[in-house]
């Protein structure tokens, strides 16, 4: 078995997609997961392109350790400099650059000749080579290239040091058969390829990127690249949960081990879900609340007589357990911890702030689920930033108009203020700006229930954009549904005056 290494681009080419800035710590969150989940390169971000950036990328490299970091940038020194510098304290750093290869790209947003090209590739990767020995080269848009000149590509940056070659489908144009056939011919054509790993950069706009990569794994590619969930520019990217099961289930077939925890991934999944404020579709392969349900009365039959029958992977295995425990205001801190981290949080978390937000829950609610502690972990991230709910109430009259009362607590003191709106939300949500005396826009509002029955708890998630135009996600959870969504909109707040405070 050759090792497949596995590159995760979700803070990267998942995040850039998303139109909302995370904040350095909900970064490093998703990054610890990597690491558990047991990812072998976390692509952190593209250092050049915001201050933002630099200092996220910056912190991952210093505080992650058992994963190569890696950052984005384009064949341009200034880029690469920035790069090098964000990297700095990384235990394993790669500077992951590159340009264009396709005539439409060289010709319409380039406008250089082919000539050019391989000229800045080439001093692109030997700037690189100057601060770090690892460093990937991206033939961006290969597969509407020319072959030959790809390969000629290839050649000079592996002469220039190159130590991985990508060979992205940045439009999703592939399909298998095609995609393979490329990636076969740089392994037959590249004279120096045995010096460098292929690496494989997929994309799912004809729904082709699980397959797309595939091809390329067996068609001799050593590293694949992809975001948890499949998040990414317009239809996304790969989703590495789906390469990894594809090949466990049949790894005699692609002869490669990629070496991870799938135990590992329900939980990575529901977190980048949680961060992002992306939501995984009900039906998604792996990772979709359906996903190992059996509802026809035939399957449901076939799965009690024997597993094998209809399910062809025991959900166990991508960590989801058998055994659901449940919680309730009995359960000690204890309690509560353990079943935290067998669901996957690292708790350095304060457990106290939040056994206390456990107890109010199961005394409202009775049992607490596993769906409900994920609901309430979720409002974590902004911790630190001074601003905190403390109660409400609303009044309405009519249908649609209400006043809303308001406490918060606004570094350390007690505030309180009211107003009217449209609907106890739009109340709620203005008196929050009076206490602030500061507002944002609200682009999107949802409310979900999490687990089942009337007393289930309302799951609200806000997105929202600043005057300097921060756009973040927040995230509330009540068994009151007005209160999730004061929660969730004062969890905003808090990262917006987070990120704009640097905190
Ligand atoms: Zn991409």
């Amino acid at each position: 078995m050759r090792k497949l290494y596995i590159f995760d681009t979700t803070l990267r080419d998942g995040e850039q997609s998303l139109g909302i800035t995370l904040n350095v710590r909900e970064k490093l969150d998703i990054a610890r997961q990597l690491v558990r989940f047991g990812v072998d390169v976390i692509e952190a971000g593209f250092p050049a392109s915001s201050p933002g950036d630099m200092e996220a990328v910056r912190t991952i490299a210093a505080e992650i350790k058992g994963a190569v970091i890696c950052g984005l940038t384009r064949a341009v020194e200034r880029d690469i400099d920035y790069c090098a510098e964000a990297l700095r304290a990384a235990e394993a750093p790669r500077i992951h650059t590159g340009i264009a290869v396709s005539p439409v790209h060289m010709e319409k947003k380039l406008r250089l000749a082919p000539d050019q090209v391989v000229e800045a590739a080439v001093a692109a990767v030997k700037h690189a080579k100057r601060y770090v020995h690892d460093v990937e080269f991206y033939a961006e848009d290969a597969f509407r290239s020319d072959p030959a000149f790809l390969v000629r590509v290839l050649e000079k940056v592996i002469d220039a040091g190159a130590t991985v070659v990508n060979i992205p489908d940045t439009v999703g144009y592939a399909t298998p058969w095609e995609y393979g056939e490329l990636i076969s011919h740089v392994m037959h054509n590249v004279s120096n390829i045995h010096r460098a790993v292929v690496s494989i950069h997929c994309h799912n706009d004809l729904g082709m990127a699980t397959a797309n990569s595939l091809a390329g794994i067996k068609a001799g590619a050593g590293q694949v690249e992809g975001t948890i969930n499949g998040i990414g520019e317009r239809a996304g990217n790969t989703s590495l949960e789906e390469v990894v099961m594809a090949i466990y289930t049949q790894r005699e077939r692609y002869g490669v081990d990629p070496g991870v925890n799938t135990r590992e991934i329900a939980a990575t999944s529901r977190l980048v879900a949680r961060i992002t404020g992306v939501p995984v579709p009900s039906h998604k392969a792996i990772v979709g609340a359906n996903a190992f349900m059996h509802a026809s009365g035939i399957h449901q039959d076939g799965v009690l007589k024997e597993r094998d029958t209809y399910e062809i992977i025991d959900p166990e295995v991508v960590g989801i357990p058998k055994n659901r425990i449940v919680l309730s205001a009995r359960s000690g801190r204890h309690a509560l911890r353990h079943r935290l981290v067998e669901l996957g949080y690292p708790l350095e978390t304060d457990i106290d702030m939040l056994y206390q937000r456990f107890l109010q829950l199961a005394d409202q609610k009775g049992e607490v689920y596993d769906d409900d502690l994920h609901a309430l972990m979720g409002q974590n991230g902004a911790n630190g930033s001074g601003i905190c709910f403390k109660n409400l109430s609303v009044t309405t009259t009519g249908a649609t108009t209400a006043t809303a009362t308001v406490t918060l607590e606004l570094d350390g003191n007690t505030v309180t203020d009211a107003a009217c709106g449209n609907g106890p939300v739009d109340a709620v949500f203005k008196a929050i700006d009076r206490l602030m005396g500061w507002s944002v826009k609200l682009e999107d509002y949802t409310l979900k229930s999490v687990s089942r029955g009337s007393e289930a708890l309302g799951n609200a998630t806000v997105k929202v954009r600043s005057g300097d135009n921060i756009a973040v996600v927040g995230r509330g959870v009540s068994i009151d549904v007005i209160e999730a969504s004061a929660r969730a909109y004062v969890n905003a707040l808090a990262k917006v005056k987070g990120i704009t405070t640097g905190r």
